[in-house]
């Protein structure tokens, strides 16, 4: 049994079938889904929550939770409604996470100072609620400044809490890993793990501890090595763990047990998969 500890499973893409989508999850050995809601603005955060809770409870699909965040590129829409939003949001027991929230200073989408106040603002809400943060984080190639950034924050406004976090479709390096994990972070892993040009990710991957691991399939998006270039979804996740289980030199079952175990210890829930 896997986690997809990361999907939009709210994505326009599924509309013509989310149900099935996610009945191939579930016969794909998906026990539990993540669902990922920062819907394509802030009024739509609450479409991951409206999924879960539109297909919990039917048999034969896997368990669904829900996060709601404000994505790093619509950081310039935060303003007291859309917080006061996102507080309602976290209060409902599905919606386990808050995200996902970062910096992203390789797309630009919004001036790097309202993305790190609007980061430092989502992350106070987060601790009131006691939910872990999943983190987006992309620098500039061949910079750090964006790591740099969120690490200051993350040491500052989020240490203190000790709830720690994932990071999601992570990309950086070992220095990026190893401060992640100081910071009790899970490291997640996506499709992009799978491509031939990510050797110095696998490289990464093979010096992380097995509880400091998770993956995830960022469906709709990046589609992991056979399906790369198609419409990802849940049930896809098992290539990127078998990718890291090579890399982790450990076998399928090992890496399933010990990323199940990562994602309900973190979120501090009762083991429960499926419906
Ligand atoms: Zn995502």
């Amino acid at each position: 049994m896997l986690i997809d500890s990361h999907a939009h499973l709210d994505s326009e893409r599924y509309a013509e079938d989310r149900k099935a989508m996610l009945r191939r999850a579930w016969d794909a050995g998906v026990g539990a889904v993540l669902a990922i809601g920062i819907g394509e603005e802030p009024a739509g955060m609450h479409r991951a929550l409206d999924v879960c809770r539109q297909f919990n409870g039917q048999p034969g699909l896997p368990r669904l939770y829900a996060s709601a965040g404000v994505y790093p590129h619509n950081a310039a829409e935060i303003d007291d409604a859309v917080l006061a939003a996102l507080d309602s949001l976290l209060s409902e027991p599905e919606a386990i996470a808050c995200g996902e929230i970062g910096l992203d200073y390789y797309h630009e989408g919004a001036p790097h100072p309202a993305q790190r106040e609007g980061l430092v603002r989502q992350l106070e809400i987060a601790a009131a609620r006691k939910r872990p943060i999943l983190i987006h984080c992309r620098a500039k190639d061949g910079t750090t400044d964006a790591w740099d950034d969120l690490f200051d924050i993350l040491e500052a406004h989020w240490r203190p809490t000790g709830l720690g976090g994932v990071m999601h479709c992570f990309g950086g390096g070992w220095e990026q890993a190893r401060r992640a994990l100081d910071l009790d972070f899970l490291v997640s892993f996506a499709g992009n793990l799978t491509y031939p040009k990510a050797q110095p990710l696998r490289e990464v991957a093979a010096r992380l501890p097995l509880d400091g691991v998770l993956v995830e399939t960022d469906a709709p998006w990046l589609a992991p090595a056979p399906h790369r270039g198609q419409r990802n979804e849940p049930a896809w996740v098992l290539q990127t763990a078998l990718v890291l289980a090579e890399a982790l030199r450990v076998d399928r079952e090992e890496i399933a047990s010990a990323t199940t175990k990562n994602f309900f210890r973190l979120f501090r829930l009762q083991p429960d998969v499926g419906n």
